[in-house]
């Protein structure tokens, strides 16, 4: 593979690393194309745009959209915890491709709207529905765009390098496994989900229950 036409495709995909071209990130999906193995227009958060300049780039022809991988949005959109729903469950964290949201086990969670790319991936995983995309007014021109685009590609890069480093320290069962679409594994999700629902639903009954009889025993499922 030729690595400088791998990054000159990299550098006009979007960054998003939502996994929407079928490939766990935009470096795999350049890649692809640079292999001959991906076509072209399969990025929706690049749009018609982004297939026009890797067109260009390539030498091809242009071609639209295709909507099978999904469709492009007009809006920027940045994630939203609604604070007082989150348990803590850092199934978001695990999801997010760019180490943007912020809270540890059992805490609260908040998203660093800076850092989000709207990627969506933490949505599905969130066993409380308390995710939400949130439009927010953008005035960036194309400098700027560029410019957080190659930050989300950093913090993409140095996640995958703190993933690697934690799993040869051993931590297999990491708390921050690559970004996969969340649809992929839905089944076993829906099991999480409805695990750690009925774990925090447990753990407030026994704390309404502690209130009430301050001196009854505390049995380790409820222990938070
Ligand atoms: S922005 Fe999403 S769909 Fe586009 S190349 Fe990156 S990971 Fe793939
Ligand atoms: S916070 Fe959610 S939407 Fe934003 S980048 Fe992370 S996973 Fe994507
Ligand atoms: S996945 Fe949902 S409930 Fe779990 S920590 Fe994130 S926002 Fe909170």
């Amino acid at each position: 593979m030729n690595p400088l036409l791998i990054e000159e495709i990299d550098a006009l995909l979007p960054q998003t690393q939502c996994g929407k071209c079928g490939f766990p990130g935009c470096k795999p999906y350049a890649e692809a194309i640079a292999a001959g193995s991906a076509d072209i227009n399969q990025c929706p958060p690049g749009g018609q745009e982004g297939i026009e300049k890797l067109a260009r780039l390539l030498g091809v022809a242009s071609k639209p959209l295709n909507t099978s991988h999904g469709f492009p949005r007009f809006d920027k959109v940045v994630a939203w915890i609604d604070e007082q729903l989150c348990i803590g469950c850092t199934f978001c964290i695990r999801a997010c491709p760019v180490d943007a949201i912020a809270g540890s086990g059992k805490q609260l969670h908040t998203v660093i709207a800076a850092e989000c790319t709207g990627c969506e991936l933490c949505i599905a995983p969130c066993p409380m529905d308390c995710i939400s995309l949130v439009p927010i007014d953008e005035d960036k021109n194309d400098t700027d765009r560029k410019q957080a685009a190659d930050n989300a590609r950093a913090r993409h890069q140095f996640r995958l390098l703190r993933l690697e480093r934690e799993k040869r320290a051993g931590k297999t069962e990491s708390k921050h496994k690559p970004a996969v679409p969340a649809e992929k594994n839905l089944a076993s999700a829906d099991e999480r989900k409805r695990a750690i629902v009925q774990a925090a639903i447990q753990r407030a009954a026994a704390a309404r229950n502690r209130v009430n009889h301050p001196h009854s025993p505390v049995k380790p499922h409820e222990r938070s």
